[in-house]
């Protein structure tokens, strides 16, 4: 278990066990942070707390969040960045595809956020940041569900940082690019090669250059910084 100074905040990355949550959790953990994942099953990474939770139930996220109060407190770093793809193209794509996606990605967003809210209100501090994607805001072939979901999260993250700017909480929006994770191990290799070629910086991402943006917006000095959307993603989006 990572050790926090007593400056360190109580933060929950959503979606942590692996991938860029995962990163993400170690770099908060590394700046001094209490730092807790989500898991849906197994047992949560190596020197990391972990917490039993689907976003897609509420009554499951309540619970996660009444155990990491009692453990580290109320939540002050929020990282939504729990998601899913299911592609296909609009003409096939069934009610349930579309739904289930957006009910991970975004509804489970907005369940996470309106949990967290009610503590940040209380401390007079929190920063929300929402872990979008650069199709989001680019549309993807294939990816309408996936893409509604994540250019839902600006929305979500700006009308948060309005709500609740008066008491210092922030909401922010990261779109990465093409990041070497799970997700885009499964895409056949010739589409890899595709997509690099359309990226300036001619590569994927690391988790840990997700991380590090997440880290700055959930520092202090990132506390004038809020409904912004920062893209992490090798020039591909050129900054929309
Ligand atoms: P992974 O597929 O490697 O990991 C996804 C994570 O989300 C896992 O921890 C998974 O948990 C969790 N998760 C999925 N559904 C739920 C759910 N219903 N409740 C709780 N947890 C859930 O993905 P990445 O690390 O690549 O992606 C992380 C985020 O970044 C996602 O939101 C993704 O859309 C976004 N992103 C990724 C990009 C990329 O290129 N990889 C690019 C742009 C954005 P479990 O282990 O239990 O399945």
């Amino acid at each position: 278990m990572t050790q926090a100074p007593a400056t360190g905040r109580s933060a929950l990355v959503t979606g942590g066990n692996r991938g860029i949550g995962l990163a993400i959790a170690r770099a908060l953990a590394a700046d001094g942070h209490r730092v807790t994942v989500t898991h849906r099953s197994g047992e949560p990474p190596q020197g990391l707390s972990g917490v039993i939770c689907d976003v897609t139930d509420a009554a499951s996220i309540d619970a996660a969040f009444s155990q990491v109060e009692a453990d580290q407190g109320p939540v002050e770093i929020l990282v939504a960045n729990a998601g899913i793809t299911d592609d296909t193209l609009l003409l096939r794509m069934s009610e349930d595809t579309f739904t289930s996606v957006v009910d991970a990605n975004l509804t489970g967003a907005y369940r996470v956020a309106k949990r967290a809210a009610s503590g940040m209100l209380r401390k007079r501090w929190g920063r929300m940041i929402f872990i979008s994607s650069v199709v989001g805001l680019s549309g993807g072939a294939g990816q309408a569900n996936y893409s509604a979901s994540k250019a839902g999260l600006v929305g979500l993250a700006r009308s948060i940082a309005r709500e609740l700017g008066s008491r210092h909480i922030t909401a922010n929006v990261i779109a990465p690019g093409f990041v070497d994770t799970d997700m885009t191990q499964s895409l056949p290799e010739a589409r890899r090669t595709e997509i690099v070629n359309q990226v300036p910086l001619k590569r994927y991402a690391e988790p840990s250059e997700i991380a590090d943006a997440v880290a700055f917006l959930a520092s202090d000095r990132a506390a004038y910084i809020t409904g912004a959307v920062l893209p992490v993603d090798g020039g591909l989006g050129m900054g929309h």
